[in-house]
């Protein structure tokens, strides 16, 4: 062949190449001078089955070898002719032409396609292209070897569709397939275990797939396949792994290890199946057990089965909770019928006889007899089923209905318990329809009337109500109706005898679910007396308001701590506030007279400890008025501790300015008495004494000139002197006559009360002291035993005392006036003590003031306490003044209220 010839002299060409092209890399140049070495090879041994072609710069075919004509089918003249398009397989075409298109660029190429055999079969080359170039490195021709790869690229397709089959089938198993290295580190994850998970296999590969894991089960699962790693054990485990969208599912993992021939572990292979549904109904089937077993439980409900033909039980667990058998005892008709209260036997071996004679449900009841005694009541329902013989066999639940039982029973109970309350409560008490008309009337309302209930049902009731009450009654009626909500009237009713008394009508609705009124309950109750004591109430409180202002005596009732006051109208008329004002402490406060305060607010401090209280005040009203008030608080209760008054207060303006001018009347009528009695008592004292003193004077001067006489007359003066002895025992007798008058007043001694005596002073003395702006407290001692004495006397002791305490402080304006009043007693005597914060007495002077007429007054008299003292001193008891640690001064005394040692002083009293 030609061509073959000339490829054949062109063999210097690669060295050539080799020398001018430098620049190539080493590799290039010796594949090129390979590639002509070959070149030269195959031309030689046309054999081989090789293409070759040589091509011009421009792309034309310039020498081919013979088996490329071969190939083709075609002589050189065609070849030349001979589009590349004819001979390159259409779909190969554009990688060829790429290829090619870039020849000018003197690069190689190494390009794959088919080529058409002269029989039309396509087959694969791999085209290889090498340019020769000249010296000035000009391409002289492209060398072009063309080498048949079919058989290759077929084993590679059969290669890539194998692979890809496996893959495909990898992918698509419905399992998650996954390989790891030995050391447990992930190598290979299938698709669906990608798509699962939603992971790339470059996030999960190694440990990435750790992500996946529920939190819950990665430690135990890590744990798990790293034991396995080290004792080469399959694997086989449960964990749940999490789905691209956040869910978890459940998996069994498993994985087997791959060795090597030499026995050592190369890889793992593994698969993890989906198991959620199964481990769901596993969970389902273990709650719905549950679930069962629960429910038999709170219902008390056992279940059992029972063929009659065989005799074949069986019970639930809760049966034998009922039965309170323990649950290891085997089944039978015997134990059951152990278990079944003697007397319901007979009735239970009838129902199940029926039962096992005509299959069919049944449901009965009986009681469980339990070995200590207690007993149950047990309701059974069985259902009749026959088996694939027709045999019949039942199925049935018995439920331990002890308690609704015994709750039932209590209902029933409270039933009639409550048919009897109704019947029997003293009022009388009825039902009626939502239209009202009347449904049921107890028996006390048809004893009261006394009438049968079909007399009264309907609207016969309203013949029972008083003609004048009747339109009242129904229109009250309508229209509590009509508002649908509780209400009440009154109206007389006539009892059996004919007599009306007056009843209020008392009525509940009761609705249903729905709110709709089903019916009404009402109760008519007695309040005939209750009527009466009202009008008779407020008859006596017109009267009682009409005596008030009669009387100008106005009542309270206070609760002072929590500042509340229920005045009658009087008391509002004497304070002239408009009645119905809310009144205060405060309020009243403010009107009190400025020197009465201080006494208004130990009043009111008093009160609020809980004691009862006298009052006197000036009262200064809206208009400017002075009033005088006196009054008095007691104690009636104590609501939660604290003293509820009731009280009464006079409007004393009148009588007390009488009073005032009468007192001024007195006092200067006393002082003026006074005066007058010292007057002539001095003038008799005067007078008494002067004669016998005048007497013995005259009789001494004659004594004396009868001695002095020459002889001195003896005789003579003797019997002067005996009338001198005579004058002066006259004188001492005026004086002894003297102190009997004011001095000795017989005592009339009784048993008394030194703390009533005692408050009768303080009362009488209020105005007085109140006048002298004095605050008298007083603290009387609650054990007080009476004593014996007269009461007169002693009183104008404890007057005198509290006068001289209260003209102690006339002068004291730096200090309240405070005056107290206390009693006490001890082992053997009671004592008073008076108290006052006034000038008191210094020590020098403190002997002097209990002797006759030592005064420091100005209109003083000196004898008061001169008097007590006597008085005391006439009971057995002591008088003694003391200085206070503070100012003032404290006179006290004490009488002994031992009643043996009183009988023996009055004895003494009247012998003195
Ligand atoms: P009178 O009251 O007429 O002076 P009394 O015998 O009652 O006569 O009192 C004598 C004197 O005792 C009084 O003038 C007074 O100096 C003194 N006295 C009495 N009571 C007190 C008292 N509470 N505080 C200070 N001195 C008092």
């Amino acid at each position: 062949m030609r061509g073959a010839d000339n490829m054949a002299q062109s063999k210097p060409i690669s060295k050539r190449s080799s020398k001018t092209r430098k620049t190539k890399n080493e590799s290039q140049r010796l594949e090129e001078a390979l590639c002509a070495s070959e070149l030269n090879a195959r031309m030689i041994v046309n054999g081989i089955p090789g293409l070759v072609a040589r091509v011009s710069p421009a792309g034309e075919v310039e020498v081919v070898n013979r088996p490329l004509l071969e190939y083709f089918g075609k002589d050189m003249e065609e070849i030349r002719k001979w589009q590349i398009t004819d001979a390159i397989y259409p779909d190969d075409l554009p990688l060829a032409l790429e290829t090619f298109e870039k020849l000018p660029t003197g690069d190689p190429f190494d390009v794959e396609h088919r080529l058409r055999r002269f029989d039309g079969v396509y087959r694969w080359f791999q085209s290889r292209g090498l340019p020769l170039r000249d010296q000035e490195g000009q391409i002289l021709n492209w060398y072009v070897l063309l080498t048949d790869i079919e058989d290759r690229k077929k084993a590679e397709e059969a290669l890539q569709s194998n692979e890809s089959n496996l893959g495909r089938i990898i992918n698509t198993i419905p399992t998650l397939a996954w390989s790891a290295r030995p050391d447990g580190t992930a190598e290979f994850f299938n698709q669906r275990w990608l798509d699962y998970t939603g992971l790339t296999s470059k996030q999960a590969e190694g440990w990435g797939w750790k992500v996946s894991i529920h939190p819950n089960d990665l430690d135990r699962m890590v744990n798990y396949w790293q034991t396995a790693m080290t004792t080469g054990e399959p694997v086989e485990i449960e964990g749940r792994l999490r789905r691209f969208n956040g869910a978890y599912r459940w998996f069994l993992n498993r994985a087997e290890p791959f060795r090597d021939e030499r026995g050592e572990i190369v890889r793992w292979y593994g698969t993890s199946t989906d198991i959620e549904d199964r481990k769901q109904a596993e969970e389902q089937l273990r709650r719905s057990e549950a679930f069962l077993a629960e429910g038999q439980r709170l219902s008390r409900t056992g279940t059992y089965s029972w063929r009659p033909d065989t005799n074949e039980i069986t019970w639930s667990k809760e049966l034998y909770r009922i039965f309170e058998v323990d649950p290891d005892t085997p089944v039978s008709m015997e134990l059951t019928l152990t278990r079944i209260h003697p007397d319901d036997i007979p009735s239970v071996l009838e129902v199940e006889a029926r039962g096992q004679k005509s299959p069919d449900d049944y449901e009965h009841s009986f009681r469980v007899l339990l070995p200590d005694g207690r007993i149950k009541f047990v309701h059974v329902m069985a259902r009749a089923t026959r088996d694939h013989d027709g045999r019949p066999e039942f199925f049935g639940a018995a439920q331990d209905i002890t308690q609704r039982r015994i709750a039932e029973q209590a209902l029933e109970a409270s039933e009639r318990n409550l048919n009897t309350i109704i019947n029997t409560i003293p009022t009388l008490a009825w039902s009626a329809r939502p239209d009202g008309s009347a449904e049921f009337l107890n028996q006390h309302y048809l004893d009261y009337v006394g009438l049968p209930l079909e007399k009264l049902q309907g609207w016969g009731w309203t013949v029972a109500v008083h003609p004048d009450d009747v339109n009242a009654l129904s229109g009250a009626w309508q229209s509590i109706m009509a508002a649908g909500k509780p209400g009440e009237t009154e109206a007389r009713l006539r009892r059996f005898d004919g007599e009306f008394r007056w009843f209020l009508f008392r009525t509940n609705p009761m609705r249903d679910d729905s709110g709709q009124i089903v019916k009404w309950y009402g109760t008519n109750t007695d309040i005939h007396d209750r009527k009466r004591a009202e009008a008779e109430v407020k008859e006596s409180y017109l009267r009682l308001a009409e005596a008030q202002q009669l009387s100008k005596t106005g009542s309270f009732i206070t609760d002072l701590v929590a500042d509340d006051h229920n005045w009658s109208e009087e008391t509002f008329r004497i304070f002239e506030f408009d009645p119905g004002t809310k009144v205060t402490v405060e309020m009243i406060r403010n009107r009190i007279h400025p020197e009465d305060v201080p006494s208004f607010d130990s009043m009111i401090a008093r009160a609020m400890a809980g004691k009862d209280v006298d009052f006197s005040f000036r009262f200064v009203t809206s208009r400017g008025v002075v009033k005088h008030i006196r009054g008095m608080a007691r104690v009636i209760e104590h609501i939660v501790g604290r003293p509820l008054f009731i009280g009464a207060l006079q409007d004393v303006t009148d009588s007390k300015v009488a009073e005032e001018a009468l007192n001024r009347a007195r006092s200067e009528l006393a002082h003026v008495s006074r005066v007058t009695t010292l007057n002539a008592l001095t003038a008799s004292i005067a007078h008494e004494i002067n004669q016998p003193l005048s007497g013995i004077v005259t009789n001494a001067n004659t004594c004396v000139w009868l001695l002095s006489t020459d002889p001195p007359d003896i005789a003579g003066a003797r019997e002067t002197a005996q009338l001198m002895i005579r004058d002066g025992n006259r004188a001492s007798d005026v004086v002894e006559r003297l102190r009997t008058l004011y001095g000795k007043k017989e005592s009339r001694p009784e048993s008394m009360d030194l703390n009533e005596a005692t408050r009768e002073v303080i009362s009488l003395s209020l105005s007085d002291l109140q006048r002298n702006r004095v605050i008298v407290h007083h603290e009387l001692a609650d054990n007080l035993p009476l004593i014996t004495g007269d009461k007169i006397q002693l009183q104008q002791v404890i007057l005198n005392l509290i006068r001289n305490a209260s003209d102690a402080m006339s002068k004291i304006d730096d200090r309240p006036r405070e005056l107290f009043v206390a009693t006490e007693r001890d082992e053997d005597n009671v004592r008073l003590h008076v108290k006052d914060v006034g000038v008191g007495f210094s020590t020098q002077v403190a002997d002097k003031l209990f002797e006759a007429f030592y005064t420091t007054k100005e209109h003083g008299m000196g004898i008061g306490l001169n008097v007590s003292r006597s008085i005391i001193e006439a009971h057995h008891g002591r008088l003694w003044a003391t200085a206070n640690d503070g100012p003032g001064a404290t006179f006290s005394f004490a009488i002994p209220c031992r009643p043996e040692r009183l009988a023996g002083a009055d004895a003494r009293a009247k012998s003195d």
